[in-house]
């Protein structure tokens, strides 16, 4: 237990890796170096909006009321005996290779050891780096709530992800264009210090091969496996290979548990996915709602759709490909490295249906199974059914009169009774197969429904629920944020209290900008 500047510091990336030798935040192509030394902007008036309490007793921090924590999660205060950087990366956005991005809005303001684990804490919105390119180096309320509340209802949901120890107001005001539509407006400014081992992406490693920098290549990825894949051993040709192949498989891992509660990144570009396999980078992202395998939230990406929910596993077989590419230099050899990209495909199928078997309570693959899962899933496109409502309630599904369900379908689907009406003697069919299939399971209606309910999700951050805290903490009301923070911190579980935040999305939030669209504004 310590105050915040007493956590032992263990300065891993900046002494073992090379340094941009300019420092400060004048825009610039850094090459042969991982980071570049940066100071946060100091914010004129900071005040805290929210402080994970999970977080503090992780990092075992003591003095989240003190002056010293606000400071040095909003960057007015330097943490103690280190120097702040911000990271070098490239990245592949919407398909194209962009060059060299970088951090252009986060600080890494430290990096600890706490209980022999090592954390990063990262401040995001505390101003320019060398990376800002044309952008301001800040972030506004609406989008840090977002990734605030978002990343710790992650984490209680079993996803992998970078966590949030804080969020504060800046003091300072933000411009934004919200839509894009030449409309911009004045925003609070706010900091999000962010949590993680490390925030190494895809694009830390593919902008040395862009540029044919081996040497830094090699440096990186020795060091990536020296610190959060030692198990693999000594850095060598076949170790590089395993430690592809467990990126693969940490990929493959966050992708079921995405399609599994429902969470639509957004903006799957290779510069936002995490080398350990986390969630990370929350913008434009959203839960499904009514199932539509081609929902994306993301209005940039409206016209090609490329981050809808059901092409999440293609991109992140896609982005593992080019991370392939990334790594070839120190390999040298393309078999091995496809070899493992065609178990991503291989495997990825089973398990998907395996996955998506055990929400409706089907733990023994048998043959039919794909069917099963194929016609549910037509159906609950068709009919515009809430995912969350629908496994959820699933659970209580009584196989003596499984028609009976149809009644329950109706209510969590978006459809009026007459629309899903046309539906039902499919639906009907549905229940009865699937009323059979569960006869041949061996659980009780005990433990299936145990086993679902942890599994299914009731609470989830729908992109209503997190746009009604935004509104209420734009006039300094933390009330509602509260209160999702307490919620999302046992989402599996019966909350009688809560109940209300267990129903559809409400019709004034259907074509609300930040409930069903959100833009990469942030
Ligand atoms: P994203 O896809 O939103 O994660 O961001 C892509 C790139 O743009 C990253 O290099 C970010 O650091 C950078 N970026 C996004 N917003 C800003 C901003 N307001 N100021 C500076 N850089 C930004
Ligand atoms: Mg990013």
């Amino acid at each position: 237990m310590s105050k915040i500047n007493e956590l032992k510091v263990s300065n891993t990336f900046c002494a073992e890796l090379p340094a941009d030798p300019i420092e400060g935040s004048a825009r610039r192509q850094v090459e042969n170096a991982c980071f570049s030394y940066v100071a946060p902007t100091s914010p004129s008036h900071p005040s805290l909006v929210h402080v994970s309490n999970e977080m503090l007793k992780e990092l075992e921090i003591t003095d989240a009321n003190s002056n010293d924590f606000l400071e040095i999660v909003t960057g007015k205060q330097q943490f103690p005996d280190f120097k702040s950087y911000a990271m070098c990366y490239g990245g592949h956005q919407f398909g194209n290779w962009a060059g060299q991005l970088g951090d252009g809005r986060a600080i890494n303001i430290a990096e600890v050891e706490v209980n022999d684990k090592p954390w990063v804490l990262q401040l995001k919105g505390a101003g320019q780096t060398p990376y800002s390119r044309g952008a301001d180096g800040l972030a506004v309320l609406r989008s840090s709530i977002r990734e605030y509340l978002c990343s710790e209802a992650m984490y209680h949901l079993g996803v992998p992800t970078t966590r949030a120890l804080s969020i504060a107001l800046s003091g300072d005001k933000v411009m934004r264009d919200v839509l894009y539509n030449g409309n911009p407006a004045e925003e609070k400014g706010a900091i999000v210090c962010r949590v993680a081992p490390s925030f190494i992406r895809f694009g830390n490693f593919e902008i040395f091969a862009s540029r044919q920098d081996d040497k830094t290549l090699k440096e990186l990825v020795d060091y990536t496996i020296r610190h959060f894949y030692s198990h693999l051993g000594e850095p060598s040709k076949e170790t590089y290979l395993d430690f592809f192949k467990e990126v693969m498989l940490s990929t493959k891992k966050l992708m079921l548990d995405w399609q599994r509660v429902g969470f639509v990144h957004g903006v799957m570009n290779t510069d936002n996915l995490s080398i350990l396999g986390l969630t990370i980078d929350y913008g434009p992202y959203g839960w499904l709602e009514d199932y539509d395998p081609d929902w994306t939230p993301n209005t940039t990406d409206a016209e090609n759709r490329r981050y809808r929910y059901g092409n999440q596993p293609s991109i992140g077989l896609w982005n593992l490909t080019r991370l392939a590419n990334a790594l070839f230099p120190l390999i040298e050899e393309a078999k091995p490295l496809e070899s493992i990209l065609k178990e991503y495909q291989e495997n990825f199928r089973e398990e998907y249906l395996t996955m998506m078997l055990s929400k409706i309570g089907v733990f023994k693959l048998k043959n039919g199974d794909k069917n099963l899962i194929s016609d549910l899933q037509i159906l609950l496109k068709k009919t515009e059914v809430d995912m969350t409502l629908f496994f959820r309630n699933v659970a209580e599904f009584d196989c003596d009169h499984p028609v009976d369900f149809f009644v329950q379908i109706t209510k969590d689907s978006y459809l009026s009774n007459e629309e899903i009406g046309e539906n039902r003697l499919a639906w009907e069919q549905w229940l009865i197969n699937y009323a059979e299939r569960l006869s041949l399971e061996e659980l009780t209606k005990e433990e299936r429904v145990k086993s679902m309910n942890s599994i299914n999700p009731k609470y989830v951050l729908r992109n209503y629920m997190a746009q009604l805290a935004i509104d209420a903490a734009e006039k300094g009301d933390y009330s509602v944020l509260n209160e999702l923070y307490e919620l999302l911190k046992n989402p599996y579980d019966e909350q009688p209290a809560s109940q209300k935040w267990f129903s559809k999305r409400p019709n004034w939030a259907n074509n609300k900008i930040g409930c069903s669209m959100l833009s990469c504004s942030s």
